[in-house]
C-alpha cells in the first residue's frame, strides 16, 4: 500500500501469492485444504513432553547466540553418524527456522546487486528475500521433461562476474525432485570452479523415496563453500517450534551471529530443547511419518495418472506432487480458481512459484489418504467435464 508513513520500498505489495491462499482456506465449510506444507502431523508427544520438563527445570532464558551447546553437539554427533561429515561448535547456529537462516545468510554475504542463481520453480520466498538483501535473484529455469533436474550447461551460461551463490534445495518444494548424486557432483564442480558459494536449503531431507539425501556439503571439497540451511519444520513436524539450524565456515556462522544479535538474539531457548530431543529420537519419529507420507505422495500420484488431462511425475521427495495440467487449456490460476469453487479444494497454482510453474498446480499431501481421495474425487468430475 502506498502511504506515507510506509517506506516506497514496501509501497508495491510483496504479499505472496502463497500468503493470499491463507485466506482462501476459510472460504467453504467442506474445503479440503492442499495448499500449504503444514503438517496435519503433532509433534512427537515424547519431544513436548521433554522440551516442557526441560523448561520447568530453568530452560527458559537466552541461549548462547550460537545456540544451546547441547543442541549444536547433538546436531554434530548427527551429522557425523548420519554422514560421517565433521563439525566445530563455531560452524553450527540455532536459528528461528530455515527462512530466518536464510535471511541471514543472505545478507551476510550478499553485496548490492549481487546475483543469486535459484532453479525454478522456487520456493517463493526465495525471490524477496534476495531482493531485501540487495541481491539479484537469477533463475536457472527447470522442467518436467528433464524430472525438474538442474542442467549443468545452462547453469554455466548464467554466471557472470557478479554471481556469488547459487540456491539448492532437494528435496525440492515445489516439484518434489531430488537432485541425483551424480548431478550434485556436476554443480559442486562448477561451483568449485567459478568460486561459488552453495546455499542448500535441506529442510526436506527426510522425504526422500528413492537413493538416500546426501547434503552436498559432505561431498569432498564442498564444506569449505557450502551454507546448509537445516529445520525441524518438516523432518520432524514442529513448523510452529520455529527452529532450524545454519551449518558453515565459522567466519560466516560468526558473520550471521553478529547480525542477529539485533534481530532476536537467540533461538527460542524451549524450542531447542525441542530440536534436542527430536534429533536424539530421530528414527523412531520419522520413520511412521514419511511411510505415512510416502504412502499419500504415490496414492495421489496414481489417482493423477487416472484423471483425464493432468499428470505427474512419480513421486521422489517432499510431500508435494507438482501437476501438470496444461491439457486443460486453462492456466494455472484459472483451473486453481475452478477446482476451489466447483469441488472446494484448495490448491497453489505453479506460477506462484516462478514463471515457469506456469501450466502446474501444486498439491500438498497434508491431509490423510481418506481426504486426500475425497479431494482427487471432486477433481476427477472437474476434468471429466473440462
Ligand atoms: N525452504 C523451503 C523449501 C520451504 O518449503 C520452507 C517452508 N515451507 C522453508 C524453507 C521454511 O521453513 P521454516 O522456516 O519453517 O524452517
Amino acid at each position: 500500500m502506498k502511504h506515507r508513513f510506509l517506506s516506497k520500498r514496501y509501497w508495491s505489495s510483496i504479499t505472496t501469492p502463497m500468503a493470499e491462499v491463507v485466506d482462501l482456506a476459510s472460504k467453504y465449510k467442506d474445503i479440503i485444504n492442499l495448499s500449504l506444507g503444514d503438517h496435519d502431523w503433532i509433534t512427537d508427544k515424547n519431544v513436548i513432553d521433554a522440551a516442557f520438563k526441560d523448561t520447568h527445570q530453568g530452560h527458559t532464558k537466552y541461549t548462547d547466540s550460537l545456540g544451546d551447546p547441547e543442541l549444536r553437539e547433538e546436531i554434530i554427533k548427527y551429522y557425523s553418524e548420519e554422514y560421517g561429515y565433521g563439525l566445530e561448535m563455531t560452524e553450527v547456529m540455532a536459528v528461528v527456522g530455515g527462512c530466518h537462516g536464510m535471511h541471514l545468510v543472505l545478507e551476510g554475504i550478499l553485496d548490492d546487486g549481487d546475483e543469486v542463481i535459484v532453479p525454478e520453480p522456487f520456493f517463493t520466498p526465495y525471490k524477496h528475500q534476495i531482493q531485501l538483501a540487495r541481491g539479484k535473484m537469477v533463475a536457472l529455469k527447470t522442467c518436467e521433461e528433464d524430472s525438474f533436474q538442474i542442467d549443468s550447461q545452462e547453469l554455466r551460461n548464467l554466471i557472470t562476474n557478479r554471481t556469488k551463490a547459487l540456491i539448492l534445495n532437494t528435496p525440492n518444494n515445489p516439484t518434489g525432485a531430488c537432485y541425483s548424486k551424480e548431478t550434485l557432483k556436476n554443480i559442486a564442480e562448477i561451483a568449485v570452479e567459478n568460486d561459488l558459494i552453495i546455499i542448500s536449503d535441506d529442510i526436506y531431507g527426510a522425504f526422500s523415496y528413492g537413493e538416500a539425501f546426501q547434503p552436498i556439503t559432505t561431498l569432498e571439497g564442498m564444506k569449505e563453500r557450502t551454507i546448509t540451511i537445516g529445520s525441524f519444520s518438516k523432518d520432524y513436524a514442529m513448523t510452529g517450534w520455529r527452529i532450524g539450524y545454519v551449518l558453515a565456515p565459522d567466519y560466516i556462522i560468526q558473520c550471521i551471529r553478529d547480525i542477529n544479535e539485533g534481530i532476536c538474539f537467540s533461538a527460542p531457548s524451549i524450542s531447542q530443547r525441542a530440536a534436542l530431543h527430536a534429533l536424539s529420537r530421530r528414527r523412531e519419529i520419522q520413520s511412521p511419518m514419511v511411510d505415512e507420507y510416502k504412502k499419500r505422495v504415490f496414492y495421489g500420484y496414481e489417482r493423477i495418472c487416472k484423471i483425464p488431462k493432468m499428470s505427474v511425475l512419480p513421486p521422489k521427495g517432499s510431500f508435494y506432487l507438482f501437476v501438470n495440467i496444461k491439457e486443460t487449456g486453462l492456466t494455472s490460476v484459472e483451473i486453481s480458481k475452478k477446482i476451489l469453487e466447483e469441488a472446494h479444494v484448495l490448491v497453489i497454482p505453479g506460477n506462484a512459484f516462478g514463471k515457469c510453474g506456469e501450466g502446474y498446480i501444486r498439491l500438498a499431501c497434508t491431509v490423510d489418504i481418506r481426504a486426500l481421495k475425497e479431494a482427487f474425487d471432486r477433481i476427477e468430475v472437474i476434468c471429466n467435464n473440462i
